[in-house]
């Protein structure tokens, strides 16, 4: 009993010595992390009102569960894992007295068999990880495998180190059946797995089966102490980690707005900032907050976000989670550098002083840590961020780099100049005169109002049109179709026409946080002095998501506040309230297109469905890829005005998937998708690959089909002569 006290004490004392240096260290590195204050809130949030979500989060799994055969693995591993730490218990008091129990609990038979069935559990999961690992390995698959690019050695190596958990466990309480000392009272069957294997044991007696007890007891805790270190050297730090990224997550906000700028954890005042002084997005690894670093060491490489990341999928250098690691091997490898006070910094090491001088984003001839083409290369469509089982936030990374790339290197890709300079000189993308945007109202048969100071006071809405709306062809139709649908239903609605101006989107996507706040300070006061902050009992309909987002998500940020809806919401309230009558059958399959900053970003999938479904006579056909898991079209993160130069274009894999539907019209409420969708389409069609007929239309200019032939023909037949 002496020697098995001492070696397990001694082995204990060692472990945590290393882990604990380990964690120290990690702590610091986090630590060396620009300030969040803003977390705390969220963290407060998360733990008082928002406790239930915490819970499910973690505890229930939530986001793992979502994919069901490895997130149920994955559910029974940690359940397990959390069970087991009693046994863990029960494994020290071993050390002082064989016939130890847990005080209260530690003799009942519903205990023992609680145990064993996370104990099998934990097993099962841990065949099921290594059947998931076989059959998607990078050997196999290549990129299409989520865990191309992930430390695949390490996994395997923790996946025995987890099953050698359990079998050393089942070994020493099957042993202890043997020697008379297992604790749980009554039918010793009811630890049923320890009992098969007291059983298997029986047969070598008393006399080996004390050996094994005490061996095994050993070497339980020894292969838990071993897999407490590898835990702390290893992606699986996100055991201990992932419970406090998800508490200091910017959830639900960490899809929707984007984070204003900060500058030592204080938003920046583009007026008072000094670029010598202030941090400008992130240009170095130590410019990330501390949650941004805790970000770094949380991934656990599953490669979730990967395998649903649009830029990825089509053969882009952008992986999400590579791009997660790289900036985490980044900060460990320079992490001596920031560690050491900055007058010592010249006795480091070689390799750590090499480090500290990689530029954070630069290209293979200045061995950047991230390529510029992996940071242009995203869209913001949030399916990393969605998908993250963690909460890991990796758009706030994207850009906060490419803030920083913009603001102080001027390095960004060159077709997006000509965009800026439209949005400072126009006020919109295309740099067409102001008062262009009023001419898509020329071809109603009824008058808009145009707000020339403040809207009347019996008019409820305010329509912001944006600028593809107004002065984009294609979603110029969709948008003359919401204005007819909202004439029909008679609801009051005005429009700004040419006082209003990009919301400022493509500038904050792209990094030119400047150019944004100049935009949305000139909205802001507009909309203010047009009388429709929240509170007026006005309320602002948006028809493109991305205005949606920017107006009643990030303009808060700036002091602007609107009751915002989106038209296919208020389109839907009003096919419910009776108010719009959709009964000529349209004859057609439809499908719909999420867009992400309307779904994913903002979680309206309901009511665009709706619209289609009151549609009679269509056939509504969801694409494999819908609502939460929704492709993107390519267009968001200021893509739209990018290149698309690497792989296949991200708007023509979305169309080859509602291609294999075979519909005949695909139906979405973003003017961005549709522009992107509908080029897809023209593609197709020039190719021979698509019907001719095919179209790609905003669900308002579906309904208004319905809407609008009713009224032209009547449905019923004339009275009989
Ligand atoms: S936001 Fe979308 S495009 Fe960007 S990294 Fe995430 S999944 Fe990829
Ligand atoms: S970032 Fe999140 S989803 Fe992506 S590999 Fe890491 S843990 Fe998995």
């Amino acid at each position: 009993m002496v020697l098995r006290m001492v070696v397990g004490l001694v082995l204990t004392a060692v472990a945590l010595a290393i882990a604990g240096r380990r964690l120290w260290w990690l702590g610091r590195v986090a630590l060396s992390g620009q300030p969040a204050p803003e977390r705390a809130r969220y963290a407060k949030a998360h733990l008082a009102g928002d406790l239930k979500t915490q819970l499910t989060e973690v505890i229930g799994q939530r986001k793992l569960l979502k994919w069901t055969v490895p997130g149920a693995a994955h559910a029974a591993t940690f359940w397990g894992f959390l069970v087991l730490l009693l046994t863990i218990v029960e494994a020290y008091g071993a050390l002082f007295s064989r016939t130890f129990y847990i005080p209260g609990i530690g003799q009942s038979a519903a205990l023992g068999f609680i145990e064993d069935l996370f104990a099998t559990g934990v097993l099962a999961g841990i065949v099921v990880f290594t059947v998931i690992r076989w059959r998607t390995s990078p050997r196999k698959e290549g990129r299409r495998s989520r865990f191309f690019g992930s430390h695949t050695t390490a996994a395997w190596a923790v996946l025995w180190m987890i099953a050698a958990v359990v079998v050393t466990l089942l070994v020493y309480r099957g042993a202890q059946e043997n020697t008379g000392v297992f604790p749980y009272a009554g039918d010793g069957a009811w630890p049923f797995a320890s009992w098969v294997v007291g059983r298997w044991l029986h047969p070598l007696g008393y006399g080996v089966n004390s050996v094994l007890e005490a061996v095994f007891i050993l070497a339980q805790l020894a292969v838990v102490l071993a897999f407490l270190i590898i835990v702390v050297y290893s992606k699986h730090l996100h055991i201990f980690l992932a419970p406090l990224n998800v508490m200091f997550s910017r959830r639900p906000d960490a899809l929707g707005p984007l984070e204003p700028m900060r500058s030592n954890g204080t938003v920046l005042d583009f007026e008072e900032a000094d670029p010598d002084v202030d941090t400008f997005g992130v240009g170095k690894v130590e410019d990330l907050s501390w949650k941004g670093m805790l970000d770094l060491g949380t991934c656990t490489e599953c490669g979730r976000c990967q395998s649903q990341c649009p830029a990825w999928v089509t053969g882009k250098l952008l992986s999400p989670k590579q791009l997660i690691m790289d900036l985490r091997d980044h900060a460990f490898a320079k992490a001596p550098y920031l560690l050491t006070p900055e007058g010592q910094r010249e006795g480091l090491p070689e390799a750590a002083r090499a480090e500290a001088e990689r530029p954070l984003v630069g290209g293979e001839d200045v061995n950047g840590v991230i390529d510029p083409e992996v940071l242009w290369a995203c869209t913001n469509c949030g399916a990393c961020v969605e998908e993250c089982p963690v909460d890991i936030e990796h758009i706030d990374h994207i850009n906060g780099m490419r803030r920083h790339q913009v603001l102080i290197e001027s390095a960004f890709p060159t077709e997006a100049t000509t965009m800026l300079n439209n949005l400072e000189r126009r006020g919109n993308p295309w740099g067409l005169a102001e008062d262009r945007r009023a001419d898509w109202m020329a071809e109603l048969d009824f008058e808009v109002p145009v707000i020339d100071g403040k809207i009347p006071a019996d008019v409820e809405y305010l329509y912001w049109v944006g600028c593809a709306g107004a002065l984009e062809d294609r979603a110029k139709k969709a948008v003359k179709a919401i204005a007819e649908l909202l004439h029909v239903a008679g609801v009051k609605f005005a429009v700004l026409g040419p006082a209003e101006a990009c919301t400022g989107d493509p500038a904050r996507r792209l990094g030119n946080e400047f150019v944004f706040q100049m935009l949305a300070q000139q909205n802001i006061q507009t909309l203010n002095e047009a009388g429709v902050a929240a509170g007026s009992g006005k309320k602002v309909i948006a028809s493109c998501p991305h205005c949606f987002n920017t107006i009643s998500r990030e303009y808060p940020q700036l002091g602007g506040n609107y009751e915002v809806i989106h038209h296919t919401q208020l389109l839907a309230r009003l096919v419910e309230e009776g108010k719009l009558t959709p009964v000529t059958p349209v004859t057609e399959k439809v499908t719909y297109h999420d867009p992400c900053f309307l779904g994913r970003h903002n979680k309206v999938y309901t009511p665009p469905r709706q619209l289609i479904d009151a549609v009679p006579g269509t056939t509504a056909q969801e694409m494999h890829r819908c609502k939460g898991k929704g492709f993107c079209c390519g267009a968001g993160g200021a893509r739209m005005w990018l290149e698309e130069r690497t792989g296949k274009r991200i708007n023509e894999e979305r169309i080859d998937e509602a291609l294999a539907l075979d519909p005949d019209t695909i139906s979405t409420a973003c003017p961005y998708c549709m522009v992107m969708l509908g080029d897809a389409v023209d593609a197709k069609k020039a190719a021979g690959q698509a019907r001719q007929s095919l179209e790609v239309i905003d669900v308002a200019q579906l309904l208004i089909r319905a809407v609008k032939l009713r009224q032209d023909q009547p449905t019923q037949a004339p009275p009989a002569p």
